[in-house]
């Protein structure tokens, strides 16, 4: 099942649900799409699965694994949510928000899962084929990006396979990602304070924003990250000779995040776009403006981290 034999791919249909409840079950990984990337799932409450994942993605053991949960009683199950995190659940899930909340003593987690934080990110997605993979199975689920670690993220079964073929042992094919950028992350604090520890579809209000530099116990918020493997300049008016240039409203490129300048859009095509320009024989890429507000706040943050050194 697992090792280097090619990776499976089929449809997320019923079919394909209860194939890759099967093959998690039995602590295989499986490519599954979500509202916002594909992530790579594996049960949480099993260390040699979790183990697979941070293996197939290259990913560092001190970055914590997001854990994919069926509603609120599956979290409070793993984590403490108090009124305010409760009422964020709430208002926001099924969808993009990831919650980083304490970590209960009888979570029954891997604890590769938090790295060893005394918190948990706990999130329930929306996308139908995630939220009916979750009902299949009787474990929750950790899932990061289905992408090795450090780049572009996948919004399609195309992308998981460019990086992970062979590597896992399963993609559920659902189609492209709507919002295309992961999720908003928030951490509840004991004061009430909300934190957004990395920018996402969904702008909670009053949260307030820390940077990598105060984010120390969010190791995953490293500087370079979504990199597509060349130079990326930002801001580009003008297309230099040996760029590809990733256009944005009223400056065309070689691809365009948005013809008309809709953000939601320009999301949703952000990593498609990335992805196009990796392939490109162009050696460096340059990328349009983005406002940044609103969505576009979420957007600069993932190019200024496929801009930064690796
Ligand atoms: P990814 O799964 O690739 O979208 O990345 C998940 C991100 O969630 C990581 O990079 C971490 O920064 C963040 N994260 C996960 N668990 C925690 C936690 N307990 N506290 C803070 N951040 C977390
Ligand atoms: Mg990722």
């Amino acid at each position: 099942m697992r090792g280097k034999n090619a990776t499976e791919r089929v449809p997320a249909d019923a079919g394909g649900i209860a194939r890759a409840a099967r093959i998690l079950h039995e602590g295989g990984l499986v490519a599954v799409p979500t509202e916002t990337v594909y992530g790579l799932a594996a049960r949480a409450d099993n260390p040699a699965a979790i183990a697979r994942i941070y293996e197939a993605k290259g990913r560092p053991s001190f970055n914590p694994l997001i854990v994919h949960v069926a509603g609120i009683a599956a979290a409070q199950r793993l984590a403490r949510l108090d009124e305010a995190a409760l009422a964020l659940a709430e208002r926001y899930w099924p969808g993009p928000l990831t919650l980083v909340c304490p970590l209960r003593s009888d979570a029954g987690l891997a604890p590769a899962v938090t790295a060893g934080l005394p918190t948990v990110a706990l999130r329930q997605p929306a996308h139908p084929a995630m939220a009916a993979l979750l009902g299949a199975v009787q474990f929750p689920l950790a899932a990061p990006s289905a992408n090795r670690s450090g780049f572009v993220s996948p919004t399609s079964a195309e992308h998981v396979l460019a990086t992970l073929d062979g590597r896992i042992d399963l993609v559920l094919d659902g189609g492209e990602c709507a919002n295309g950028l992961e999720s908003t992350i928030v951490a509840v604090r004991s004061d009430g304070r909300i934190e957004t520890l990395r920018p996402g579809p969904i702008e909670v209000p009053g949260a307030v924003a820390v940077g990598p530099a105060e984010g120390i116990e969010a190791p995953g918020q490293t500087l370079s990250h979504y990199a597509p493997g060349k130079p990326v300049r930002l801001d580009a008016v003008v297309r230099e000779a040996d760029e590809y240039l990733i256009g944005f409203g009223e400056i065309a490129g070689d691809c365009s995040l948005s013809e008309a300048g809709d953000l939601l859009q320009a999301a949703a095509r952000l990593y498609a776009c990335l992805h196009r320009a990796a392939l490109a024989p162009q050696p460096r890429i340059a990328v349009a403006p983005v406002p940044t507000k609103g969505l576009g706040l979420a957007i600069n943050d993932r190019l200024h981290r496929a801009a930064a050194p690796m």
